[in-house]
């Protein structure tokens, strides 16, 4: 069950609905954001609502029952809109496009991928300056050196960044630089992480788990909500299955389904979702069919010169293509609604 409070509450009325809660055997946890007070009500008793429905500082109850309350359609009806700088809102029916890099390699790069980005009308640019590598020897990043680099070139060219925390100890140091949090595939379910992005003001790009479910990935969303920050956007970035002739499977299905289950909005990631360049386009179409509301694509000067990803990254031509068909595909989705 979740009750919406009045922010004016005062804690003698607070104690008083908790108190009515536990008599019917319900635990209530506080969830305080930016913008709401919520209680989170858990207990399997027939509650009688009428015992605070009528209370003041109770503006709204919805007696649900589900196993990831915060973040579930079944509670809020109306999708998420999630603002991202002064020309975009995510979950707003248009299709918001991040590009850039894998990895963040050195200031030229960074400046010539603004151009090519304000080029395409993009708003947004990804790249990662604490990079998750599967081997200890792996190039790891250019740190928070980068990162300060990365995000002054960017603000300069009036584009957002979005960048991998791998921590929570990094929150700090990266909140400065830093417009929408990233928690990459490895860490989903580090929920130390996720409680401390709870605590942030600032969105946060939440990837599925390499091997993790849609259950997962909403627990793990609801790790941020339930921790005081409501504005999460999920990412399908394809998951580990048996096939081995491409680098993950994208599970396309996860759009619309977590679309139903959820009130988030969800964005793709069709390079790590495949891993094949030649591929990446027509996966990214085919996700904005499924109703995705945004991709997440991997984008560099020169692919094989990469430091890393190189083989699942577009070329600025191959980008500029795929631009003008996500324009063309999401006209023609609309025709379809
Ligand atoms: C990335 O975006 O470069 C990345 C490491 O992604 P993932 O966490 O999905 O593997
Ligand atoms: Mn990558």
């Amino acid at each position: 069950m979740i009750i919406q409070l009045a922010n004016t509450i005062e804690i003698n009325q607070k104690r008083e609905l908790i108190t009515y809660l536990s008599s019917y055997g319900y635990t209530a946890r506080e969830v305080k954001t930016n913008s709401n007070l919520y209680l989170v009500a858990q207990g399997q008793n027939p509650l009688d609502l009428r015992g605070i429905g009528n209370k003041s500082y109770v503006m709204d109850i919805h007696a649900i029952n589900e196993k990831y309350p915060l973040v579930s359609a079944s509670w809020k009806e109306q999708a998420t809109k999630i603002p991202l700088g002064r020309y975009n809102t995510l979950g707003q029916n248009q299709c918001t496009i991040m590009a850039g890099p894998c990895t963040v390699e050195n200031e030229a790069q960074i400046e010539e991928m603004a151009l090519e980005l304000c080029l395409n009308n993009i708003r947004t640019m990804r790249g990662g300056v604490f990079k998750p590598r599967s081997s200890p020897y792996s190039y790891q990043g250019l740190g928070l050196e980068g990162l300060k680099m990365f995000s002054q070139t960017a603000h300069r060219h009036n584009l957002l960044i979005v960048s991998e925390i791998m921590e929570q100890t990094q929150l700090e140091k990266m909140y400065p630089y830093v417009d929408i949090f990233q928690v990459g595939a490895r860490n989903s379910q580090n929920f130390k992480l996720l409680q401390a992005l709870g605590k942030t003001d600032k969105p946060v790009l939440l990837k599925r788990g390499i091997s993790g479910s849609i259950d997962e990935l909403l627990y793990s969303a609801e790790y941020i909500f339930s921790g005081g920050n409501e504005q999460i956007i999920l990412c399908e970035r394809g998951i580990r299955t048996f096939e081995t002739s491409y680098r993950n499977t994208l599970d396309l299905n996860a759009i619309p389904i977590l679309k139903q289950k959820s009130h988030l909005p969800v964005v793709v990631d069709p390079s790590h979702g495949v891993g094949i360049r030649e591929h990446v386009p027509t996966l990214a179409l085919s996700s904005i069919m499924a109703g995705a509301d945004g991709l997440l694509v991997e984008i560099h000067k020169d692919p094989k010169e990469a430091i890393s990803d190189g083989f699942q990254s577009l070329n600025f031509a191959e980008f500029r293509e795929l631009v003008e068909k996500i324009k063309l595909t999401f006209q023609l989705k609309r025709t379809f609604e």
